[in-house]
């Protein structure tokens, strides 16, 4: 299973996230999905990133940035309702994971009793639709994406695009990502093959950090959601 991202690529992106969830295959998957900004665009599939790869073809999205995700499922069958990236009930928030959220259960109970539908067997889908809450209470998107991480208990590594932000948020706790430092762009994934083609300067989050990445580039934050000193190291080895 695997996550990756990618802004400041422009009309590339969506061959970045393809070929970096390509390079994430190795970790092992059953389903796979991107979601693009800074119109939400939602593409997911079952099956192999070939069939990823054709509903991409025929839908040809544009987006100038995105994530995109492998699935190993841990919570629901292995289909297209339960493959990732999730969302909310308004198509203003898209979520990829990998881990497993514990407390899940028990924020979805919160949720339905306010009414929100759930439209997966998802651990996952409980963030979109926290996220959404919070935009709804008129908060905004950065501090949406922190509040609701702050209610997970579990392994996560997660990214978010909220809205038309034009910026990916993200998080790890238990489950890995790294970034990788471009020229005017960003990249965020499992691991370092995702894009050693387009860069070999990378930063290995620890548990705990959260990342906006923009135009302006990439702040790494502690779970305090203050920015914090990170070491950038250049990677050797060739993918
Ligand atoms: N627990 C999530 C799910 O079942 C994420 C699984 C993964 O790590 O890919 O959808």
């Amino acid at each position: 299973c695997g996550i990756v991202g990618c802004i400041g690529r422009g009309d590339d992106t969506v061959n970045v996230l393809i070929d970096g969830l390509r390079s994430l295959e190795y970790r092992g998957y059953d389903s796979a999905g991107i979601a693009l900004g800074p119109t939400l665009t939602v593409l997911r599939k079952a099956g192999e990133l070939d069939a990823l790869a054709e509903v991409v073809d025929a839908n040809e999205p544009t987006g100038t940035y995105g994530i995109g995700h492998t699935r190993w499922s841990t919570h629901g069958p292995p289909n297209d309702r339960n493959a990732h990236p999730h969302t909310d009930e308004n198509g203003r928030v898209a979520v990829v994971h990998n881990g497993i959220i514990e407390n899940y259960a028990e924020i979805k109970s919160e949720l339905e009793a306010e009414g929100v539908t759930f439209s997966s067997d998802t651990d996952t889908e409980v963030v979109p639709h926290l996220i959404a809450r919070e935009l709804a209470d008129g908060v905004d998107a950065e501090t949406a994406f922190h509040q609701a991480v702050d209610r997970l208990d579990g392994s996560y590594a997660i990214a978010a695009i909220i809205d038309s932000t034009e910026t990916i948020f993200a998080a790890r706790q238990g489950s890995p990502l790294v970034i990788g430092v471009g020229d005017n762009c960003t990249y965020l994934a499992s691991d370092v093959p995702a894009f050693i083609e387009h860069t070999r300067d990378v930063i290995f989050l620890e548990d705990g950090q959260r990342v906006r990445a923009d135009a302006e580039g990439y702040t790494v934050l502690d779970d305090n959601r203050e920015p914090v000193e990170v070491d950038i190291e250049t990677v050797s080895y060739t993918a």
